[in-house]
């Protein structure tokens, strides 16, 4: 694969014949084979909080593997493997991360020679995935989240009664608004029904506990190096700060949002928004690139600052992403989790290249860790579609989400959405991105 910087190569670490010393990363199916490699941060048995990296069901402490000695990396990688968030490698340039991967991958492999002293360190250097604690990746300082799915755009458009669905400037350039980084949760912290203005169904400005919930099925990417105040990041250099994806659910009350969306929405996303504790890196990513969206030949002219070769050859990521849904009453009586999506990421109209461009293409200065949501993934084909919204054509058409018959127009309350995500490619080990996970509690005023 050729890049304008070489910047992500497929190497020994995305070798598929590659084994780990960890058994439970060698079986079929499991998210997190040696080829993958993801980093979170979490704490165990509340202990001091480190970043992880994630491997089988197993996470490794970076901090106690790098302070072992056991990683060959050089003391810029070092210090930012004992930090306890990810903000300092996040800084570091791809050549640097890079390494780190590859003294993971040597550590982790069958017949390493610091097997044992991983396996035998006390206290644990390993623990099982589901005995830590997650917490958010790192300090993000900034959070855009964009509109880049043509078919989620288009069907709220219309829905909207939008006698152009598409609005003029989407095929131009990646739109966005700045969303809320305050609220931010990891994965599995409970979402609470908001409260908020919005027209009822009799067509009255009411204020009260949001009707329309819905989940919105997008990945982000977070930044690896920032740029400086007034200059813009050339798009054919975009990728080498882009530091890896993670699965993320904008939880949105549309119809909050509809109503007060003038300058863009507000209140209607900025009750919470879950992130995936677990950043699948773009070296990881690199055999699951693929080219760009093709664009009809009566497309806009793509303008220079969005248009590079390499990042229309390999500028996107062919990564299937579903959603699940499991209520109350589904759990109560045994039922398992029902697929609402089946999507993929190849759907974008855009590439994270030139989102992070467009981004800075006014000198607008972005930070590592900064966080660029993709916008609702949606695809083209019925069961494709990112959210409730268009699953129910805006709650007019319920949908059945259980055996015995339960149907959704909008979440309600103790429903649970589960996001998860899996890139595959003949001749390479499918990668998966772990969970997004978050269940709706009842509004404050509706609880005892
Ligand atoms: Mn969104």
């Amino acid at each position: 694969m050729e890049t304008d910087k070489m910047t992500y190569l497929i190497d020994a670490t995305h070798a598929p014949a590659a084994r780990s010393w960890i058994h439970s990363a060698n079986v079929d199916g499991c998210e997190f084979p040696i080829q993958n490699l993801p980093f979170c941060v979490f704490t165990a048995d509340a202990v001091s909080t480190a970043i992880g990296v994630g491997i089988g069901d197993r996470v490794l402490n970076l901090r106690a593997a790098a302070e072992a000695g056991l990683l060959n990396v050089d003391p810029a990688v070092s210090r930012a493997a004992v930090a306890s968030n990810l903000n300092l490698l996040m800084s570091l340039d791809e050549g640097r991360s890079n390494s780190l991967r590859h003294a993971l991958f040597k550590l982790l492999l069958a017949d390493s020679p610091g097997r044992d002293i991983v396996a035998s360190a006390v206290p644990p250097m390993l623990r099982p995935i589901d005995e830590v604690v997650f917490h958010l990746p790192c300090r993000i300082g900034g959070y855009t989240d964009f509109l880049t799915s043509r078919h989620h755009t288009e069907r709220h458009g219309r829905f909207k009664g939008l006698k152009d669905p598409l609005p003029p400037a989407f095929m131009s350039l990646p739109i966005a608004y700045n969303g809320r980084v305050s609220s931010m949760r990891v994965s599995g912290t409970d979402v609470v029904r908001p409260h908020g203005q919005f027209k009822d169904a009799a067509g009255r400005v009411v204020y009260g506990p949001a009707v329309a919930m819905d989940f919105e099925l997008e990945m982000g990417a977070f930044v690896r190096k920032g740029n400086e105040l007034t200059r813009p990041v050339p798009v054919e250099d975009a990728s080498g700060h882009l530091f890896g994806l993670s699965l993320f659910n904008d939880w949105s009350a549309k119809d909050i949002q509809w109503w007060e969306q003038v300058l863009g929405p507000f209140l209607g996303k900025s009750f919470m928004t879950s992130l995936s504790p677990w950043i699948v890196t773009m070296e990881a990513l690199a055999p699951f690139r693929v080219s760009a969206a093709s664009r009809a030949a009566d497309d806009p002219e793509l303008l220079p600052h969005l248009r590079a070769a390499s990042d229309q050859q390999a500028g996107a990521f062919d990564i299937e992403m579903e959603a699940w849904i499991s209520s109350n009453g589904m759990r109560d009586s045994g039922q398992a989790e029902t697929r609402l999506t089946l999507t993929n990421l190849r759907n974008l109209y855009w590439t994270f290249a030139q989102m992070l461009s467009h981004h800075t293409s006014n000198g607008c200065n972005l930070e590592a860790g900064d966080f660029l949501g993709s916008g609702t993934a949606s695809g083209a084909e019925p069961g494709s579609e990112g959210c409730l919204t268009e699953i129910t054509s805006a709650g007019t058409r319920p949908v059945r989400i259980s055996a015995s018959g339960e149907e959704r127009r909008w979440l309600e309350d103790g429903d649970e959405i589960i996001f998860r995500a899996c890139a595959r490619r003949p001749g390479f080990v499918p990668i998966g991105f772990g969970e997004c996970r978050g269940r709706l509690l009842p509004a404050q005023s509706d609880r005892a």
